[in-house]
């Protein structure tokens, strides 16, 4: 499990991003409870699209690609492999976010709804740290054009740095779309999923891979 360091001094604080032996299994409620605390964890049914919701105990899955959570007792995570798992905490505020960006999704606008869905709720954009962890990176990730044009006809230069040619490191653009949303701190984690070790990756293991959990959660 990856954590950053900042975070795990945060009172009543808890995250983590999961490699592909801690989610063996997919029990995710489990295996939050051997990590963390023993709550259920909230995954939504993740579609590469902009939504993000509110996070329930309930064990319905809304189709989102954003859970927000404020108040103890219960975790919300998303799923990835390759895509960013982006963790987003005010801790003024006591609310957290788990964030999956592909690059539909970050193309589109998730990282921004993220940020906004936290802002109505009260939270200083600048006051929101966010966690990137680990994705695929500009190594591996070789995109035909209709990627960048997508980058492009929405956020003009933002993603500029992410690109090397035909080859995005989808971490830097999330980095960069944060950063523009106006998030005030922002972190990095983890290695490419796809040629590093030790995590699931579609572009790798293709329709067969796995996937890892990331979370966060107040107890
Ligand atoms: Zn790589």
């Amino acid at each position: 499990v990856l954590t950053h360091a900042p975070w795990t001094r945060i009172p009543g604080f808890h995250h983590g991003f999961l490699d592909a032996a801690d989610s063996d299994g997919g029990d995710w409620a489990a295996i939050a409870a051997k990590l963390a605390a023993p709550y259920p964890v909230a995954v939504p049914r993740q579609v590469h699209g902009t939504r993000v919701v509110a996070g329930s105990a309930g064990g319905t899955r809304p189709e989102a690609d954003g859970l927000t959570v404020s108040g103890s007792g219960l975790f919300v995570g998303v799923v990835t492999a390759d895509c960013v798992p982006v963790l987003v905490v005010d801790q003024q505020g006591r609310v957290a976010a788990a964030l999956h960006a592909g690059w539909r999704g970050a193309a589109a606008g998730v990282l921004e709804a993220g940020v906004a869905h936290l802002a109505a709720g009260g939270s200083d954009p600048r006051q929101l740290e966010a966690v990137i962890g680990p994705a695929i990176g500009g190594c591996c990730y070789e995109v035909g054009p209709e990627v960048r044009a997508a980058f492009s006809a929405r956020t003009g230069e933002v993603t500029a740095t992410a690109w090397n040619g035909r080859y995005l490191d989808l971490r830097t653009a999330v980095r960069s779309l944060l950063d523009a949303a106006g998030v005030g701190r922002i972190a990095t984690y983890g290695p490419c999923t796809a040629c590093g070790a030790g995590y699931h990756s579609y572009r790798r293991d293709g329709a067969r891979a796995g996937r890892q959990l990331s979370f966060a959660g107040w107890a």
